[in-house]
C-alpha cells in the first residue's frame, strides 16, 4: 500500500460501506476509494498523525520503559511496512491501534502504558 500516489474515484463511483468512528460502526456512508490500489479513503474526522510522531513516541518509550535499540528498529520497520503514514486510508484511531499492536508484539510494555504516551 505504501508508495501509491492515491487517485480518488469520482463522486458517482463512491461505494457504500460502514462508517467507522473511534472504532465503532455508525451506519453506511458513501466512501471514496483509490482507483489505483483500491484503498478506501479514511472516513473518520480524526486526522491522522505523521509517522514522525509515532517514532518520537517509540524514542520516549525507549528511555522510560527499557525498550532496546534492536526493539526500536523492529518497531519502526513494522510501522513502515504496515503503512502507518498512509493518511489516505488510516484515521488516528486505526493508527493508534496499529501502533499499540506493533509495540506490544516487540516489547513487554502493556497497552495501558503505551496509551499514556499517545
Ligand atoms: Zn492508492
Amino acid at each position: 500500500m505504501s508508495g501509491c500516489e492515491h487517485v480518488s474515484c469520482g463522486s458517482k463511483e463512491k461505494v457504500w460501506l460502514p462508517y467507522v468512528f473511534r472504532g465503532r460502526e455508525r451506519g453506511l456512508r458513501p466512501h471514496t476509494y483509490c482507483v489505483k490500489c483500491g484503498l478506501v479513503k479514511r472516513s473518520s474526522g480524526d486526522r491522522p498523525r505523521d509517522i514522525g510522531y509515532y517514532i518520537n513516541v517509540v524514542g520516549t518509550l525507549a528511555t522510560e520503559q527499557r525498550v532496546t535499540q534492536v526493539q526500536i528498529r523492529l518497531i519502526v520497520q513494522a510501522l513502515e511496512r504496515a503503512g502507518i503514514d498512509d493518511s489516505y486510508g488510516l484515521d488516528r484511531y486505526q493508527q493508534e491501534r496499529l501502533f499499540i499492536d506493533v509495540v506490544m508484539r516487540h516489547t513487554k510494555v502493556s497497552e495501558e502504558i503505551i496509551r499514556k504516551y499517545l
